[in-house]
């Protein structure tokens, strides 16, 4: 190795590889959504006026263009505000409240759980910890969660509620659901009748390579499997126009859609319609947002191969230390030996790098192996990347040497 621990930690760099956020220059994609706005102006095709309240479930044509994105017919699409994770959150709020379906308010059914397969989406494991939802955390194998587990659990235990899946490109493993995890999800039997899976798509169109791989039609599925009301779909824009002010969509079966109208309904008058008119001006269809993403893609993989080829010639032949080559999405898992991520991660951030604390990516914080570490490539330039990629190749060799001295 050309660089020492000391010498890179006295270069005094800062770079924050925390959070899976898009680069200035991906945001840059969609100046147009800001500067064509008065060109939109505020007149829908059926000449409604956006400006004003109303139509609680979207614009017509952005849960057109919503159900295009998304595989379904609009009836079953709902266009909403900025944020998916929104949606997630008060779907699981109005079913601790209100209950789903024929069931009783969650709340009142005594405990609540959730399966959480791990290494997981921090934020949906905060949902949980803030509404009071106990957390079960299954292993995540490379096609999705550990299947004998969840079947296992969902079969018997009547206080497990849901699941959370992203089905495609996971942050933070990216792995791929396969076909036989997803038929699966969609037919075995739950203790819970009202048991939902958390389906957030959040990757659907963010593909790193020419596969473009494809997130199955679960609310399909689940119908076909009879049980139509047990998955909720959930995708936004986020990481395809702007970060903070894209449209988010929620699917599901016309059941659960008519029961988030009643819920919602008390919450909000109606989403930002001036913010979906201009959505559906600018992608339009889904062959123009795919167009759009191969812009997204040029600017992230020279970064995702930046940090795989820094780690493979520094970290190649460390025993036990191995790391994902996502197809998709924003994050890359690397894993130390047991027993060293958190200490890797302190060291890194003595040398400037902030990294996902250790352990974030489990409920409750607390990966029982001490090994996994999330990287998050997307917002540093490709030369911060390879930066960072040394600091955390030397922090990983650091912590393994003072393990070795300990045990020496
Ligand atoms: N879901 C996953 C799996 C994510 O990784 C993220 C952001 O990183 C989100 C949801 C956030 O989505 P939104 O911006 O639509 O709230």
């Amino acid at each position: 190795m050309t660089m020492t621990y000391e010498a890179f930690k006295a270069l005094g760099l800062a770079i924050d590889m925390t959070r899976g956020k898009p680069a200035p220059e991906q945001l840059d994609l969609s100046q147009a959504l800001i500067d064509d706005a008065a060109r939109v102006g505020h007149v829908s095709r059926d000449g409604i006026d956006c400006r004003n309240y109303g139509h609680l479930l979207g614009l017509p044509e952005a849960r057109e263009l919503g159900a295009q994105l998304l595989g379904l017919p609009a009836s079953h699409v709902v266009a909403a505000g900025n944020s998916s994770l929104e949606l997630m959150h008060d779907v699981l709020a109005f079913a601790m409240l209100h209950g789903m379906g024929q069931g009783e308010p969650w709340r009142r059914a005594g405990e609540v759980a959730f399966l959480c397969p791990v290494p997981g989406y921090d934020r949906h494991f905060a949902i949980c910890e803030a509404l009071g939802i106990r957390m079960i955390a299954v292993p995540m194998n490379d096609d999705g969660p550990d299947m004998e587990r969840v079947e296992a659990l969902v079969a018997t235990d009547p206080a497990i509620k849901g699941i959370w899946c992203t089905p495609l490109y996971s942050n933070p493993t990216g792995t791929i659901y396969s076909p036989e995890t997803v038929q699966r999800l969609a037919r075995m039997p739950a203790a819970a009748a009202d048991f939902r899976l958390f389906w957030d798509d959040a990757y659907r169109f963010h593909h790193l390579t020419d596969e473009r791989c494809r997130s199955p039609d679960i609310v399909g599925a689940c119908a076909d499997a009879g049980h139509p009301d047990r998955a909720i779909v959930f995708a936004s824009t986020s990481k395809v126009t702007i970060a903070s002010g894209g449209v988010a969509l929620l699917a599901s079966s016309p059941r659960n859609i008519d029961w988030w109208q009643r819920c919602v309904s008390i919450r909000t008058i109606g989403p930002d319609k001036l913010n979906q008119l201009r959505h559906v001006h600018y992608l339009r269809d889904l062959p123009t947002l795919e167009r759009l993403m191969e812009g997204h893609r040029a600017v992230l993989q020279p970064k995702f191969e930046a940090l795989d080829a820094t780690l493979r010639s520094l970290l190649g032949d460390v025993p036990g230390v191995s790391w994902t080559k996502p197809k998709g999405g924003y994050f890359v898992s690397l894993y130390t030996p047991d027993g060293y991520a958190k200490r890797t991660v302190e060291l890194a951030a003595q040398a400037g790098i902030v990294l996902t604390p250790a352990g974030a990516a489990f409920p409750y914080r607390i990966d029982p192996r001490d090994r996994h570490l999330r990287l998050a490539p997307s917002c540093p330039n490709p030369a911060q990347i390879e930066q960072a990629a040394l600091a955390i190749a030397l922090s990983v060799r650091r912590a393994l040497d003072e393990g070795a001295r300990r045990v020496a």
